[in-house]
């Protein structure tokens, strides 16, 4: 039986902002959609931990036996400076400055991505469709809105009426504003803008002669707003509804908003069942960003290159910290928080290995099946990976127990401590145990000398050292091997 049937998943639901029973659309499968980056520069580690908030979710629908589609774009048109449709592309400006053309930096950046995302053992997405590849049908949904009376174009710029959609609808439904306090609250136009109202947003914007990224529509050569391109590649790779939408609290408003709007006054239906924000990871008390400079990049945790770091950390001790906090919660990043999880990471893996040599007794002082049945109540509880962490804690006391002897297990209780411990730390948490990738290279590091210091001894025609050398590794299951680009080795 697939395990979601046995398992009762919560979901806080950003919608109702309440936590509520998960119920996909068709049973057995499961349609989630997650703002992807804006490729203009590399993605930093507050990008990167709401895109692990949501390989995490993807990886523990998949271990419940969900069938999951999977879609996260990639933003590679649109995104402009400003969240009042204003200031230049965010794409357009970079191939500007630095004299390439736009698709270099969307191809610069999106290479860069998937490299991040694969060293950091993501999983990748079942679609990962971009907003270039889809200008004929954001054109196709801006036809169909105007025809249901919510768009207007004015100077071959369309824009999404918010107080005429607001007339049935609720626009605010997300993020909670209130149209009314809006509009009273917001300046007032200056003559300058095309738009009815400051709360109307872009669905086309017609580009200027220095704007390089322009497409043919029949209001003009322009270019999509930022918020169509999820509406559009959300409803074609996942229907008019679907189950899951993410993306990180800051795009709740405007831009999950608009998207409801957006697909709301297509469909005329509710496009997304339950909606997930994950919160943001800080750096110095402020938001991690690209535009303030404020952040810091994976890769830089990797070796170690950035002034705020003491030491370089590997990719298991950096997942452990992101998922040591709920998505939902607000995570401070520093060296301190890294140094200790890193600490923690470790007492873990140590652990991981003790549980393959445990040695088995007639009864159990622990109870495997409870223990085990509180992990998934945590992962149930909207995927509150902090208490089940803390859970995979108290087996790494049980096991550090057997092993001194002052607790003990029986052979079916070890299986299934062994199989659940795999499951929530290497196929759900996805912590990779690089303790025991750094112990190897020091092996091959070790082996590496004693190939050097066999090679001199041959030289001085010491032959007696140089086989010792090649006997004594081979007695402990190490090959060496001569061949004409010098000596190379094998483990047993
Ligand atoms: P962007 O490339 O700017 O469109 O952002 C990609 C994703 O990263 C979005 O879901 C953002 O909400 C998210 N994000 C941006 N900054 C942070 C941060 N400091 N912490 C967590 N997530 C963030
Ligand atoms: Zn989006």
């Amino acid at each position: 039986m697939e395990l979601y049937k046995e398992n009762q998943l919560k979901i806080y639901n950003s919608l109702s902002k309440t936590k509520e029973v998960f119920t996909p659309i068709t049973e057995g499968r499961v349609g989630m959609y997650v703002c992807g980056p804006t490729v203009y520069s590399n993605v930093h580690l507050g990008n990167l931990r709401t895109f692990m908030s949501f390989d995490m979710i993807f990886r523990y629908l998949l271990h419940l036996g969900y069938k999951v589609r999977y879609v996260r774009n990639i933003t590679d048109a649109g995104h402009l400076e400003s969240d009042a449709d204003e200031g230049e592309d965010k794409i357009a400006k970079k191939a500007r400055l630095e004299e390439i053309e736009p698709m270099e930096v969307v191809q610069r950046y999106t290479v860069n991505f998937h490299e991040v995302t694969k060293k950091y053992n993501f999983l990748p997405p079942s679609i990962e469709p971009t907003a270039t590849g889809h200008i004929v049908e954001q054109i196709e949904m801006i036809k169909e809105i105007i025809e249901k009376g919510l768009a207007y174009e004015v100077n071959g710029s369309v824009y999404f009426d918010v107080l005429k959609y607001s007339e049935n609808n609720h626009y605010g439904i997300l993020s909670g504003r209130n149209i009314e306090d809006a509009i009273h609250n917001t300046r007032a136009l200056d003559g300058q803008s095309e738009k009815r109202n400051p709360q109307d947003f872009a669905l086309w914007k017609k580009a200027d002669e220095r704007h390089i990224m322009q497409w043919p529509s029949p209001w003009s050569d322009g270019f999509p707003g930022w918020h169509l391109e999820c509406s559009v590649m959300s409803s074609k790779y996942l229907g008019e509804q679907f189950d899951i939408h993410g993306g990180g609290m800051d795009l709740k408003f405007p831009h999950h908003e608009c998207e409801i709007a957006q697909s709301h006054s297509c469909s005329g239906v509710q496009p997304v069942n339950y909606w997930l924000h994950a919160n943001m990871l800080l750096l110095n008390g402020q938001k991690m960003a690209k535009s303030t400079g404020n952040n810091i990049l994976p890769e830089e945790i990797l070796t170690g290159e950035n002034k705020i770091l003491s030491k370089a950390f590997g990719v298991g001790v950096v997942r452990f910290f992101i998922m040591q906090a709920h998505y939902r919660s607000i995570l401070d990043f520093s060296d301190e928080a890294l140094l200790a999880s890193e600490k923690g990471f470790h007492k873990l893996m140590e652990a991981m290995e003790v549980l393959k040599e445990l040695k088995v007794a007639k009864t159990s002082t622990f109870n495997v099946t409870d223990w085990k049945n509180k992990c998934y109540q945590a992962m149930n509880d909207d995927f509150n990976t902090p208490i089940l962490i803390a859970n995979l804690f108290e087996a790494v006391k049980f096991i550090n127990q057997i092993k001194d002897d002052k607790a003990s297990i029986t052979a079916t209780d070890l299986e299934l401590l062994q199989n659940a411990l795999h499951v929530f730390v290497f196929d759900v948490l996805a912590l990779v145990n690089d303790a025991k990738e750094q112990s190897s290279d020091k092996l091959e590091g070790a082996v590496e000398l004693l190939i050097k210091l066999r090679k001199e001894a041959r030289e001085n025609k010491d032959w007696a050292l140089s086989d010792q050398i090649r006997d004594e590794l081979a007695d402990i299951g190490i090959q060496l091997k001569d061949g004409r680009e010098g000596t190379t080795f094998s483990v047993n």
